[in-house]
């Protein structure tokens, strides 16, 4: 019998009316030939209100007693939702993410999935009942209660999906569905009948709030297929898939992350090692590094700049202040008032002109960009705080994300699990053995080089809206293809610009360069014809902050300096000198042997 998996989110199980609503679904999808497990969140803003209630008490309360206090929104919800299933004349059992086995690391109020046990929800599941598991927690070796994070109920959905071998993870939320961007900064914005993995990966990431990234992590891993949609009604909502139907638009949908901070650390030496110096000291103190932007150094010298979320900059700042001193910088700064507006879609890939497009529309309304970085399906600007959801609105409405995209068909619950093949468990008792191991570790695809490339650089590039415009509008009105690009931020109201192109058209870029350079007020324009591009494909490559690490200590550890880096969800790429490609890729290679799958 084919299984689903249900998922609600704290406004659909607000009040007992809302939570019989979800059982009487969870019944309707039972009576149509499915098992069924509902992973619930707490009760409406029930975390929040724990949350404010600690805070009450104390400043910094423990992280464990937090996990402890957290942990109890959810017990309500499985316990009431076990009780609307049982008046309805149906059976049903309750279960704290404990009592199902989800073992997790010890990382308090963050902790990841190691394991889960399937027998116990397996044998309710086959006594006829519905299984109701608490999303959100776990227990790690000490049998300590952890939580996944905020929003993590998506992920213990989706886990759960993974291991049963569940033919659909359905996730009801007080949208319909997945939007071009979020529906409450931007009412105009459409909803998506597909997305696929890989951009919902990096839409999540960069601030759509409709589903915690790490759920789509394990989606993709385990290629689970995740219905997004409203818990209110039964029209059909997003599909996230492996591959959606192809779409001609460059760009799928936009996101902003308000509360960032920008951290730089000025005058580091320009030598293999730094890197790693800085970030493996934020790692270590739990910290994700969000937007990481280190452009070419002058006289030996480099400036990196990276931003975290604000409430993370304090111990941040401590990290880098070790670093500093480590390193013999010549100083460090801070700008905690910004925010991040990005743009994501499999379709820039194949076209030019997008980051032009966005860029344009970002100067053409006044918004100066402190920070750009790109990676092959994702454009990220870093905008003062006040501009952040203009900005947001802006590239919305440039792209044409208030249209419909042209229909995709989709499925619905009923359809999608009557296609599910029978007799699955024993076909894949091996993989699902492997899927209750290893299951929120790192998932390497992939280690790429690149030796068609050059890189093109401006120094001292006027810190004022418009010049990234012009600049990317010349190269792609002369047809040239731009990949990487990296705009650091500059203090002092001067920045650099660096950018990859193909190296047959490097002498073109190089003179267009020099041109606008002249015009615009730039400095000098450098250029580097040979470059290697270096790029680590994977899953949760921000989230898993070891990975950058991991390729920092490889590069540093053979010799070779990091001239460019970015970094999004899907990949981290940095650019070497186009003589230590093969080095680089074989010290990577080294490295990742054991992640590589
Ligand atoms: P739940 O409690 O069901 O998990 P969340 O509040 O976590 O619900 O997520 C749903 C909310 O996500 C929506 O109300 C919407 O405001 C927000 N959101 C952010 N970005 C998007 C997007 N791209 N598409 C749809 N909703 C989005
Ligand atoms: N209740 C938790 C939270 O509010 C988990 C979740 O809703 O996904 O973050
Ligand atoms: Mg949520």
């Amino acid at each position: 019998m084919p299984l689903i998996v249900q998922k609600f989110g704290g406004t659909s199980v607000a009040d007992s009316e809302k939570i019989l609503a979800a059982a009487r679904k969870a019944i309707r999808a039972q009576r149509e030939g499915n098992q069924v497990v509902m992973v619930v969140s707490a009760m409406g803003k029930n975390t929040d209100a724990l949350v404010e209630l600690a805070a009450e008490i104390s400043d910094h309360p423990p992280d464990r007693e937090m996990d402890m206090l957290l942990a109890t929104g959810e017990q309500v919800s499985v316990a009431l939702m076990s009780m609307a299933v049982d008046r309805l004349g149906h059976q049903a059992i309750s279960f704290t993410g404990a009592q199902v086995g989800i073992r997790t690391d010890n990382i308090h109020t963050q902790a990841r999935i190691q394991s889960i046990s399937t027998e116990r929800m397996q044998r309710a599941l086959d006594e006829g009942k519905i299984v109701i598991v608490a999303g959100f927690q776990g227990i790690d070796a000490d049998y300590n209660i952890t939580t996944l994070g905020r929003g993590g109920s998506d992920t213990t959905a989706v886990a759960l999906a993974a291991v049963m071998n569940a033919a659909l993870c359905e996730v009801h939320t007080d949208v319909d569905g997945v939007y071009t961007t979020d529906p409450r900064l931007a009412p105009e914005a459409c909803m998506l009948r597909q997305v696929s993995y890989d951009e919902m990966l990096e839409l999540a990431s960069l601030g759509a709030g409709v589903m915690h990234s790490r759920a789509i992590e394990f989606a993709k891993k385990f290629n689970v297929p995740i219905h997004v949609r409203s818990s209110f009604s039964d029209t059909p909502g997003t599909m996230i898939v492996e591959a959606p139907e192809p779409s001609n638009r460059p760009v799928s949908g936009c996101a902003v992350i308000k509360d960032e901070a920008l951290v730089t650390l000025t005058g580091v030496p320009d030598q293999p090692g730094t890197s790693l110096a800085v970030f493996s000291k934020i790692a270590s103190r739990n910290v994700t590094v969000d937007m990481i932007v280190q452009n070419i150094g002058e006289h030996g010298k480099a400036d990196i700049s990276f931003t975290v979320l604000r409430n993370d900059l304090p111990v941040t700042l401590a990290a880098v202040e070790e670093a500093a001193r480590e390193l013999d910088a010549e100083g460090f700064y801070h700008e905690d008032t910004v925010g991040k507006v990005s743009v994501v879609g499999l379709g820039m890939a194949l076209q030019s002109g997008v980051a032009s497009r966005m860029f344009h529309a970002l100067a053409d309304s006044g918004i100066n960009m402190l920070m750009i970085t790109t990676s092959e399906i994702k454009i990220s600007a870093l905008v003062a705080r006040e501009y952040a959801e203009a900005a947001l609105r802006i590239v919305h409405r440039t792209f044409g994300l208030e249209k419909a995209p042209e229909a995709a068909t989709t499925t619905t619950s009923t359809q999608q699990t009557g296609n599910a093949p029978q007799g699955e468990v024993a076909r894949h008792a091996i993989d699902v053995v492997k899927r209750l191991q290893a299951m929120e570790a790192l998932a390497i695809d992939e280690i790429v080089l690149d030796e068609s490339q050059a890189r093109v650089t401006l120094s001292d590039v006027p810190d004022h809206p418009g010049i990234a415009a012009s600049v990317f509008d010349a190269i792609g009105a002369a047809g040239i293809f731009v990949d990487m690009i990296v705009q650091s931020y500059a203090r002092g109201g001067r920045a650099t610009i660096s950018f990859t192109v193909p190296r047959d058209t490097l002498q073109k870029s190089e003179k267009l360069a020099r041109r606008l350079s002249a015009k615009l007020g730039c400095g000098p324009v450098s250029s580097a014809p040979g470059v290697a591009k270096l790029s680590v494909t994977g899953i949760g490559m921000r989230s898993h902050a070891e990975v950058a690490i991991r390729m920092f200590e490889a590069l540093a550890r053979a010799g070779i300096n990091v001239g460019i880096i970015s970094t999004s969800e899907v990949r981290v790429n940095v650019v070497v000198g186009g003589d230590q490609g093969a080095a680089g890729l074989k010290a990577l290679q080294q490295a990742f042997a054991e992640a590589q799958g």
